[in-house]
């Protein structure tokens, strides 16, 4: 068998730090055989400068919107942000077909190797057959108007059959997925939940104010998205809930939930979920730092979040809200506004949690004997990252 020997100033294997003098071996192909002290592994290591770290996990994206790459302008704010997408999408095919190859390759490159994609097309159904990266398809489906959530259900499910016809188990790697707590009526939600083999979904939650003033009080910026949209919603009378409780229990016990963005996520937020008898079985909070900075949303309170023992995981939203592709460009951007927090507890949310929150942990996140996690060297300032495995 030929072996792959790897050796760096620093060796982080998911979990923890390693002694420098660990050497990490993997088969050929890129198979964790084993983790052992320098003078027991024998010839043929490759010694290199930085962190040794398992490959990175983008938990959310949206790779068919890679064509809006630099269209959108920045700090447009929540509402004439969404505005600008809706009216963006429809582009020549061909020019978002290049665009989904190009951003694909950027994710390679960039080190990531598992993505949770969002998906209103199967635009990327041909480059995911090719299986360059692992994916798990969030088909997402939106409607506010409860009489079209039987026809918005089953536009979505088309598009569903066409990536499971991908996969011989197509609900581990597939599921059909609310988008927002403020674009999905109840029965649409009622629909998503209780679809066959739907156990991980995700949702865009509390990206912005304007969301909670829309849940709680039923009023605010999002009634000018409607208004937009040209879509009537003067039946909407909110639930006078907390924004969290308002939705959150549409979800079934036996389903993990993904909430991504949780820039306006409070500490009666965290309170709720800590306390309330919640049916959902894992809840992990996808922080995308880049893309709340371009729209022009604030941070979520990370130090909040960790102070709830939350499981953060990174993700990279689209080129439409992001200048690239790239998780260790969102660690740059939490190390920068949040200088305390290690690079330890960094790289595990980019790689560990990102793993188990896609369900792939069996497969990718840490550097344990039969996975083929992709070995990455980072530098020890995450200023760069290059891909080895
Ligand atoms: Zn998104």
């Amino acid at each position: 068998m030929n072996y792959r020997k790897f050796q760096a100033d620093h060796l982080f294997t998911g979990y923890e730090w390693l002694s420098n003098n660990s050497v990490l071996i993997t088969s050929a192909e890129g198979e964790i055989v084993d983790i052992v002290p320098a003078e027991t592994a024998g010839e043929g290591i490759s010694r290199f400068t930085g962190i040794l770290s398992p490959g990175f996990v983008n938990c959310h994206c949206h790779l068919e919107l890679s064509h809006m790459k630099g269209i959108i302008p920045e700090k447009t704010g929540m509402v004439d942000f969404l505005v600008k997408v809706i009216q963006q999408r429809g582009f020549d095919a061909e020019i978002i077909k290049n665009a989904i190859e190009d951003a694909e390759n950027s994710m390679l490159q960039n080190g990531i190797v598992a993505v949770g994609d969002i998906c209103n097309t199967p635009n990327t159904v041909e480059l995911k057959k090719a299986g360059r990266l692992l994916y798990h398809n969030f088909i997402e489906t939106m409607g506010f108007i409860e009489g079209t959530a039987l026809q918005r259900f089953e536009a979505s499910r088309a598009v569903y059959d066409q990536f499971a016809r991908l996969y011989r188990n197509p609900a581990d790697s597939n599921s059909i997925v609310p988008h927002a707590p403020y674009s999905v009526s109840a029965a649409l939600f009622q629909l998503i939940t209780r679809f066959p083999g739907n156990h991980l979904l995700t949702i865009h939650s509390q990206e912005s104010a304007a969301e909670r003033e829309f849940i709680e009080k039923g009023a605010g910026d999002f009634h000018r998205l409607y208004q937009a949209l040209g879509i009537d919603i003067s039946f909407y009378k909110p639930t006078q809930q907390q924004s969290l409780a308002a939705w959150l229990p549409n979800f079934l016990p036996n389903q993990s939930l993904i909430l991504v963005h949780n820039t306006n996520t409070n500490r009666d937020d965290l309170e709720y979920i800590a306390h309330c008898p919640l049916p959902i079985a894992n809840l992990f909070f996808c922080v995308c730092p880049n893309a709340n900075e371009y729209i022009g949303n604030p941070l979520p309170d990370v130090d909040l979040l960790r102070a709830y023992k939350a499981a953060i995981v990174v993700g990279t939203d689209s080129l439409a809200s992001n200048r690239q592709l790239n998780i260790l460009a969102e660690l740059q951007t939490l190390r920068h506004h949040y200088p305390h927090i290690e690079i330890k507890e960094l790289l595990q949310w980019a790689t560990l949690n990102g793993a188990k929150a896609l369900e792939l942990d069996d497969v990718i996140g840490s550097f344990e004997m039969g996975k083929t996690p992709g070995v990455l060297v980072v530098n020890e300032d995450l200023s760069k990252v290059e891909r080895l495995v």
